[in-house]
């Protein structure tokens, strides 16, 4: 697969299936594996990692403030 450098994989299982949702309002990516369920956030900016979050972590932060 070629990605052109970005990272599309899970950081914890390295599975090609992960969904990516840009959160305009964190200015985040909302990232979750489809085969181990894990969700974290990126930087879509940079692609750094956020560290691993809930549904609610970018979403729901950002809602209550
Ligand atoms: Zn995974």
């Amino acid at each position: 697969m070629d990605d052109g450098g970005a990272r599309l994989t899970c950081p914890y299982c390295e599975s090609y299936g992960v969904s990516r949702l840009f959160l305009a309002t964190a200015r985040l990516d909302c990232c979750e594996c489809d085969e181990c369920g894990a969700r974290w956030d990126e930087e879509p900016a940079t692609g750094k990692f956020r560290g691993r979050g809930g549904r609610q972590s970018a979403v729901d932060g950002a809602a209550r403030r």
